[in-house]
């Protein structure tokens, strides 16, 4: 017993000290919420928590740059073609596929039908249309200052701005707090002028977003063409290629000090979160759907298409992206996960080097299907809370909205819950409404942003196999597909 537990341990010991240390961090979590440490405690407290999202992060830039132009620049023109078509089709064909099971989901469990929960119309002001959105997904991709890219996306800031000593801080310009005035304890937006001296509580990982999709476009031109250079494109390729061997053999170290940060992450956020017995039963409803279409769609489905397209084990292949999954599950970031899913793709399910450095970070910028289904249960539920009868037009209305409101958000904590807005205007919904599912979104975010970083590795695995110079597919995709599309 002891020789296999040892040899268990030797093969998945950092796996195994991160799901500890999630259990750890809920004990610890919920252990202390009713000593009602102070605002300034609790940030002491999530310290190292916040030092675990800085070093993910700070890993990103380096990555995907790396990663794709030293990728890119040693693949044929005809080679890159083909994986571009293959990735971008299976990514919105998977996409959409989750859409469609978030709507039947919802629309058989319909989880809003009732009276227990009201509309909050608080009469907002303008909001971001999908007209809006579009525009800046396509300003996005192509950043006007790449320097100014690293640290900042673009974004139209049209939805009204809470600005107190807020309870709940969502990515870059939302800020939502609960209605202490409200008996069902709803959470409401205001357009509030805080007062000069107001300290803003601030958690990990919502500060300002990277533009990683313009990123992600101008690394993937540079590699290309760094590739087409000859000699004279030599030495950059080299000096890529060595950063990204630089870049992994940090994450090699850093992997160790993740399962400590990964305690007082989740300890943190289960210390800010809203009291559970509040919540109402619709809401928990809403919850189950959520995660029920999570559940179908990452492992059901997606392994599904795996099996059918690989003819391999999907579970096998799943098993060895546990670690990221945890670590998507302690940071809400698919992007900040993306060095670890990197890693475990590489190291645990074998996946060519160059399909991985180019799938990756485009599935991480592009690819969201746990988030295109929240956002079109999410939709549908509060449709529902307004006694709002939606026709078959409305509907793929939402599947279309939903899967382009998940390509143009961020990788980061809650960013599904901002684009939202364009889903529920498209269907002239009040997008005030997002109130009604805020108190829950934290931890529908963890399991979303876990099928995302799911999704882009299956992904991986399959383009990798689909690419293999001898499968007859992909000679009917040159000849057909390929030329056609491009
Ligand atoms: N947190 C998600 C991610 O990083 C995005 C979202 O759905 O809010 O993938």
């Amino acid at each position: 017993f002891w020789s296999t537990a040892k040899g268990y341990l030797k093969r998945n010991g950092l796996l195994t000290l991160s799901i500890i240390s999630v259990v750890t961090g809920c004990t610890l979590g919920f252990t202390l919420r009713g000593t009602h440490l102070s605002t300034q405690a609790k940030i002491y407290f999530s310290f190292p928590g916040e030092l675990l999202m800085r070093m993910l992060k700070m890993l990103i830039l380096p990555l995907i740059t790396s990663s794709l132009m030293s990728g890119l620049s040693s693949m044929e023109s005809k080679a890159c073609c083909r994986i571009g078509v293959l990735t971008v089709t299976y990514y919105l064909w998977t996409t959409f596929i989750a859409v469609v099971v978030g709507i039947v989901l919802v629309l058989i469990i319909k989880p809003g039908v009732g009276t227990e929960m009201e509309s909050n119309r608080l009469g907002g002001g303008p909001v971001m249309t999908s007209a809006d959105a579009l525009l800046d997904l396509i300003r996005n991709m192509v950043p006007s200052n790449l320097i100014e890219a690293t640290f900042q996306q673009y974004k139209t800031d049209l939805v009204p701005i809470l600005k107190v000593p807020a309870i709940t801080v969502l990515p870059n310009f939302v800020y939502v707090i609960p209605d202490d005035s409200d008996p069902k304890g709803r959470m409401v937006f205001l357009e509030l002028t805080p007062p000069p001296d107001v300290t803003y509580k601030t958690s990990p990982g919502s500060s300002q977003q990277m533009n990683v999709l313009g990123i992600v476009i101008f690394s993937a031109t540079m590699g290309l063409l760094l590739g087409r250079m000859g000699e004279r494109g030599t030495p950059l390729i080299s000096v890529c290629q060595c950063i990204n061997e630089c870049v992994m053999k940090i994450i090699n170290a850093a992997v160790w000090y993740f399962p400590f940060g990964i305690i007082f992450l989740v300890a943190g956020k289960i210390l800010d979160m809203q009291d559970p017995s509040t919540l109402g039963k619709k809401l928990g409803w809403y919850g189950i759907t959520v995660l029920a279409g999570l559940f179908v769609h990452g492992l059901i489905l997606l392994p599904f298409f795996f099996f059918v397209l690989t003819r391999k084990n999907p579970f096998t292949f799943i098993r060895g992206l546990l670690q990221a999954m945890v670590i998507a599950l302690a940071t809400s970031s698919s992007s900040a996960t993306l060095p670890i899913t990197m890693k475990c793709l590489l190291e645990n399910c074998n996946v060519d080097r160059q399909i991985a450095r180019f799938v990756l970070p485009v599935g991480a910028t592009i690819n969201m299907d746990g988030t295109a289904l929240y956002e079109a249960v999410a939709a549908i539920f509060i449709a529902q809370v307004n006694d709002y009868e939606l026709d078959f037009g409305q509907l793929v209305t939402i599947s279309i909205t939903a899967t382009a409101a998940s390509i143009g958000a961020a990788g980061i904590p809650q960013a599904g819950l901002v684009t939202m807005v364009i889903v529920l205007t498209s269907v002239g919904l009040p997008p005030d409404d997002i109130t009604l599912i805020v108190a829950i979104d934290w931890i529908l975010d963890r399991f979303r942003t876990m099928i995302n970083v799911l999704g882009d590795a299956l992904a991986a695995g399959i383009i990798a196999h689909l690419c293999q110079k001898d499968f007859p597919l992909m000679s009917i995709w040159e000849s057909n597909v390929c030329f056609c599309v491009i």
